[in-house]
């Protein structure tokens, strides 16, 4: 007999960037009909162009801070769209403001008018830079509203001030994830982001750049494990904050001879003086992610950076050498 039941569906937004397309992939291997949104602001087609001919995948370009019209019934929404490496948010401050504030209420609403239970992509950036360490959720953060970095922080935090309040005056299914770095296959070479711009550099040659003394500490979480993580606390109950992240810290000095060691190339470290506002320390506290969802990271630096480092090393020579758009 023929089933009846529809596949559930799920609007991704930010689905042609680095996380988002991930997440189709994901959600499609799960079952799910995947419709997926962008305005290709810093998203790339080609992390989802194997998806096109999947009748139970569909692509609208759109800017979510536009009036978001979606047909039909919506079970889900992923809202992922936003510039989120520095080299972005600098370069288009607004839109990173627009997108967080407007983009957020905007598929805040939808979720409303669908009844549809919404997570939202926070940031670790909302700890700013943090005076507690590692960071809890119940951490409130230590931003700089007029720095440079402000535009960010301050856009993922409203966007959690707005879900909440959908969620306590609109009865709307909110979820809220705080991700913290991410790394994998499909970032971009040129984003600005230590990971990448060390492989970057590995890749082409060029000493590595490390800004400061190279003592800033970052944690990177392979992005299965993040995928994984977004999934479960998706389909958890819980409405507050949740932590993301691989709570594995290295310095980034340490981090530039890892690249080293693994590319087996002879370059050497080259300091420059440190941006404004660079967080010094991030690790995420993840006790809650561990006891309310039964999650932990489970792929380690080295592999997580082998496999990263294999997807750049395969990619058109061409593109080592891309700069930021
Ligand atoms: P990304 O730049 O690769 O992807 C973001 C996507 O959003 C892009 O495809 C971009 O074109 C799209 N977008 C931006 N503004 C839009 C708009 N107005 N309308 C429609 N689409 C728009 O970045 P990413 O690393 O995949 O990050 C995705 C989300 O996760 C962001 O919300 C980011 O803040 C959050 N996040 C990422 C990390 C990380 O380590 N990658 C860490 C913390 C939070």
């Amino acid at each position: 007999m023929e089933s009846t039941t529809r596949k559930k569906r799920i609007l991704i937004t930010g689905a042609a960037g680095f996380l988002g397309s991930h997440l189709c992939d994901r959600f499609i291997a799960e079952g799910y009909h995947v419709i997926a949104m962008d305005n290709l602001i810093t998203g790339d087609l080609r992390n989802i162009e194997h998806l096109f001919p999947k009748p139970e995948f569909e692509f609208y370009h759109h800017d979510v801070t536009k009036f978001i019209h979606i047909p039909g019934e919506l079970d889900y929404i992923l809202h992922f769209a936003s510039p989120a490496s520095p080299i972005d948010y600098l370069k288009i401050p607004i839109q990173t403001l627009k997108v967080g504030a407007m983009g957020t209420h905007n598929c805040l609403g939808l979720a409303k008018a669908k009844k549809a239970r919404i997570l939202v992509a926070s940031t670790s950036e909302v700890y700013g830079d943090p005076l507690v360490h590692p960071q809890t959720e119940e951490y409130w953060g230590n931003v700089n509203p007029v720095g440079p970095r402000g535009v960010y922080d301050e856009a993922k935090r409203y966007l959690e001030s707005i879900t909440m309040a959908y969620h306590t005056y609109h009865g709307v299914e909110t979820r809220i994830i705080r991700i913290f770095n991410t790394y994998g296959p499909r970032m971009r070479l040129n984003d600005g982001r230590a990971l990448p711009a060390f492989i970057g550099q590995a890749l082409r040659g060029e000493d590595l750049t490390v800004f400061g003394d190279g003592s800033q500490t970052r944690s990177f979480c392979y992005v299965s494990d993040l995928v994984d993580g977004i999934y479960r606390l998706l389909l958890s109950d819980y409405a507050y904050p949740v932590n993301i992240g691989n709570p594995s810290e290295i310095s980034l000095k340490d981090f530039a001879e890892e690249v080293i060691k693994l590319t087996g190339s002879n370059q050497k470290i080259v300091y420059k003086p440190l941006p404004a506002d660079d967080p010094k320390q991030r690790k995420p506290d993840i006790t809650k992610a561990k006891t309310i969802l039964g999650w932990e990271p489970k792929v380690d630096r080295a592999e997580g950076l082998k496999k990263t480092y294999d997807y750049f090393k395969a990619l058109p020579e061409s593109e080592w050498h891309k700069q930021p758009k």
